[in-house]
C-alpha cells in the first residue's frame, strides 16, 4: 500500500459538496445539532448553483392565482409521466415553505411594488393543470439568484457551526458491511489525505455537464459523486436523460436565462420568422425547454438557421423596454456583450441548444435516501447514504426538468435530506471506526491514477469522450447512431488503463486532479449512452427518431445502469404512481396528471 500522511475526523453526517443542495442540507443538519462537516473541492460560493440566474418555482401566488397541484401538474407533464408521484407532490406541496425560509435567511429576492417576492413566467410553468395562461411562479433575486441563495445559505451554515472543509477532493466512498461509513478525501492544498467515518454521507456533488463538449455547466461539473456510486457497485438512474437549454450563446455556451424569454425574448431563423408559433401556438417560445431546442435544431437542419454556417438561431430582446432590461436582465446584457460582442438593445444573440442539466444521477426516494433497488424490493435503501441536488435522482424531474424547478429541488429536497437525518442518525451511538481495508483501497486507486505512466494524455481522452457524446447523444438520436455511440465510448473508456499523469506532486496538482476528474465523467458518459441506446421510444429530453412515440406500455419506468469497467448493466424498476397524500385527505385527483400526450 501507498503510504500517504492521513488525519482522520469523525462527525455525525459529511455532506460532499458546497452547492445549493450541500449548504442547504450542511444548514439543515447543523440547525439540529448534527456535528456536521462539508468537504468542497472549490470555494462554496464558487460552485455551479452560483450560475443559476432565472429562478426557483413555488407557487406563492404574488402574482395571480396559482397552487401546488398546478405545479405538480406541470412538473409531471415536464417530466413526460416519468417522475415519481410521490417525490413530485412533495416538491410541489413543500416549495413555498422552501422559499420563505431562504427570504427569512436572508436571500435578497425581487419585489413587487407592495413588497412580496416578486415571481416571473417560466417556460412550462401554467395554469388550471395546462389548460390556463402561463403562471409567473419564478421567484428571482434579479438574474443572479443562485448568487444570492448561496451566500446566504454558507453565511447561515457558518452561524450554526457547521464546518467547512474547503477545496479537499473527495475520493471514495468507504463500504463497511453494507452501509456507507465515511469518505476518504485528498487535501488539495497541501497533500494530505483525510478521512472521514460518519453515521451519515450526503452526496451534493452536483451534474456531470462536462461529459460533453458544449456545456453550460462550470468545468467543476465532473459527476464525481456519480463516479463515486459506480465504484461502490451502486446502480445510476435515467441517466439517458440531458436536458439541452435552448438558449447557450453560440461558441461559449455560456448561458441566458430563459427568464429572458419570460421576460418578452423571443426566438428567429434566418427568415426571420417566429418560428416557434409554428411548433407550439400555445406556449411559443415559453414551451417547455426540450420542445424548444428541438425545434431550433429542426429548423437548422432544415436550413434555416442563422450566420455564415446556417447554424444557430437569433434570440431577439431589442423590443424589450431598457429599464426592463437593466432590471430584470442586468447580467444576461453583460454575458451577451462579453460572450457574443452584442449589444442587446440593438441586435439579437446567436444561440444554440447546449447541454444543462442532467435529470439522471443517484437513485433517491424524497428524503434522499440512495436507492439499491434488489429483485424483491426495487425501493431498498442503501444505509449511511444520502444524494441531493443535481447528482440524485428522486426523481421529480423525470424525462425532462422544467425550468426553475433545479433551485427548488435543492433546497426542498436538501431540506428533507436533513429532516430524515434527523430521525435516524443517532446522536449517542459512536460514530464507526476507520475501515482500513476500505481506505488502502481508495488510497490504491489514487496511487495508481497518480502514477498512471500510459501515453495518452488526460485532455486527449477527455476531448475525445466530449466529442464522442455531443455527436452521438445530443438532441436528435437514432438507432445507428446511438449503437455507434456505445461502441465508440466503450473502447473510449477503455483507454482510462492507457492514462499518462505527467506530474507525480501532491500539492495543487491540476494534472491529477482533472484525471481524477475523468475517472468519473466516463462511467456517467457511458451510462448515458448505454441507457439511450436501450430506450426505443422517445420521452421529454430523450427524443429517438426511429422511434417517435412515447410508449408507457414498455417504457414508463426507470432505466438503472451499474458500470462495471467499461460496460454497463442495465436494469429497470417501476415509476412510483402513488401520491403521498389520497385525494379525499386533499390530495391531488389522479386523473388530473393521468398520461396524455404531452403538447404545449
Ligand atoms: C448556467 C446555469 C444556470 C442555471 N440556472 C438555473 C435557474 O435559474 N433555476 C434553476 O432552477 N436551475 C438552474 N440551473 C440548474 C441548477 O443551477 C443546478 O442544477 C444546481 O445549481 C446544481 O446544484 P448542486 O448543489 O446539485 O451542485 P453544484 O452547485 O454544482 O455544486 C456541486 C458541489 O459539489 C462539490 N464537489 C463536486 N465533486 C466533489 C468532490 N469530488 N469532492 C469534493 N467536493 C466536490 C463542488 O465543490 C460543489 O460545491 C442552472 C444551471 C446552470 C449551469
Amino acid at each position: 500500500m501507498a503510504a500517504y500522511e492521513t488525519q482522520t475526523h469523525e462527525y455525525d453526517v459529511v455532506v460532499v459538496g458546497a452547492g445549493g443542495a450541500g449548504l442547504r442540507a450542511t444548514l439543515g443538519m447543523a440547525e439540529q445539532g448534527l456535528r456536521t462537516a462539508c468537504v468542497t473541492k472549490v470555494f462554496p460560493t464558487r460552485s455551479h448553483t452560483v450560475a443559476a440566474q432565472g429562478g426557483i418555482a413555488a407557487s406563492l401566488s404574488n402574482m395571480g392565482p396559482d397552487n401546488w397541484q398546478w405545479h405538480m401538474y406541470d412538473t409531471v407533464k415536464g417530466s413526460d409521466w416519468l417522475g415519481d408521484t410521490d417525490a413530485m407532490e412533495y416538491l410541489a406541496r413543500e416549495a413555498p415553505k422552501a422559499v420563505y425560509e431562504l427570504d427569512h435567511y436572508g436571500v435578497p429576492f425581487s419585489r413587487t411594488e407592495d413588497g412580496t417576492i416578486y415571481q416571473r413566467p417560466f417556460g412550462g410553468h401554467t395554469t388550471e393543470f395546462g389548460e390556463g395562461p402561463p403562471v409567473q411562479r419564478t421567484c428571482a433575486a434579479a438574474d443572479r439568484t443562485g448568487h444570492a441563495i448561496l451566500h446566504t445559505l454558507y453565511g447561515q451554515s457558518l452561524k450554526n457551526n457547521a464546518e467547512f472543509f474547503i477545496e479537499y477532493f473527495a475520493l471514495d466512498l468507504i463500504i463497511t458491511d453494507g452501509r456507507c461509513t465515511g469518505v476518504v478525501c485528498w487535501r488539495l492544498d497541501d497533500g494530505t489525505i483525510h478521512v472521514f467515518n460518519a453515521k451519515m454521507v450526503v452526496l451534493a456533488t452536483g451534474g456531470y455537464g462536462r461529459a460533453y463538449f458544449s456545456a453550460t455547466s462550470a468545468h467543476t461539473c465532473t459527476g464525481d459523486g456519480g463516479g463515486m456510486v459506480a465504484r461502490a457497485g451502486l446502480p445510476l438512474q435515467d441517466m439517458e436523460f440531458v436536458q439541452f437549454h435552448p438558449t447557450g450563446i453560440y461558441g461559449s455556451g455560456c448561458l441566458i436565462t430563459e427568464g429572458a424569454r419570460g421576460e418578452g425574448g423571443y426566438l428567429t431563423n434566418s427568415e426571420g420568422e417566429r418560428f416557434m408559433e409554428r411548433y407550439a401556438p400555445t406556449y411559443k417560445d415559453l414551451a417547455s425547454r426540450d420542445v424548444v431546442s428541438r425545434c431550433m435544431t429542426m429548423e437548422i437542419r432544415e436550413g434555416r438557421g442563422v450566420g455564415e454556417h446556417k447554424d444557430h438561431i437569433f434570440l431577439n430582446l431589442m423590443h424589450l423596454p431598457p429599464e426592463t432590461l437593466a432590471e430584470r436582465l442586468p447580467g444576461i446584457s453583460e454575458s451577451a456583450k462579453i460572450f457574443a460582442g452584442v449589444d442587446v438593445t440593438r441586435a439579437p444573440i446567436p444561440v444554440l441548444p447546449t447541454v444543462h442539466y442532467n435529470m439522471g444521477g443517484i437513485p433517491t426516494n424524497y428524503w434522499g435516501e440512495v436507492l439499491n433497488p434488489t429483485e424483491g424490493d426495487p425501493d431498498a435503501t442503501f444505509p449511511g447514504l444520502m444524494a441531493v441536488g443535481e447528482a440524485g435522482c428522486a426523481s421529480v424531474h423525470g424525462a425532462n426538468r422544467l425550468g426553475s424547478n433545479s433551485l427548488i429541488d435543492l433546497v426542498v429536497f436538501g431540506r428533507a435530506a436533513a429532516i430524515r437525518a434527523g430521525q435516524v442518525v443517532d446522536r449517542a451511538s459512536s460514530i464507526p471506526s476507520t475501515n482500513p481495508e476500505q481506505v488502502d483501497k481508495a488510497l490504491d486507486r489514487f496511487d495508481a491514477i497518480r502514477n498512471a505512466s500510459g501515453s495518452t494524455s488526460t485532455a486527449a481522452l477527455r476531448d475525445e469522450m466530449q466529442r464522442t457524446m455531443q455527436a452521438d447523444a445530443a438532441v436528435f438520436r437514432t438507432d445507428k447512431t446511438l449503437a455507434e455511440g456505445v461502441g465508440k465510448m466503450e473502447a473510449i473508456a477503455a483507454k482510462l488503463d492507457d492514462l499518462q499523469v505527467t506530474d507525480r506532486g501532491l500539492i495543487w496538482n491540476t494534472d491529477l486532479m482533472e484525471t481524477l476528474e475523468l475517472t468519473n465523467l466516463m462511467p456517467n458518459a457511458l451510462a448515458t449512452i448505454t441507457a439511450a441506446e436501450a430506450r426505443k421510444e422517445s420521452r421529454g429530453a430523450h427524443a429517438h427518431e426511429d422511434y417517435p412515440e412515447r410508449d408507457d406500455a414498455n417504457w414508463r419506468k426507470h432505466s438503472l445502469a451499474r458500470v462495471e469497467g467499461n460496460k454497463v448493466k442495465l436494469d429497470y424498476r417501476p415509476v412510483h404512481l402513488e401520491p403521498l397524500t389520497k385525494a379525499e385527505d386533499g390530495g391531488i385527483d389522479l386523473k388530473k396528471i393521468a398520461p396524455k400526450k404531452r403538447v404545449y
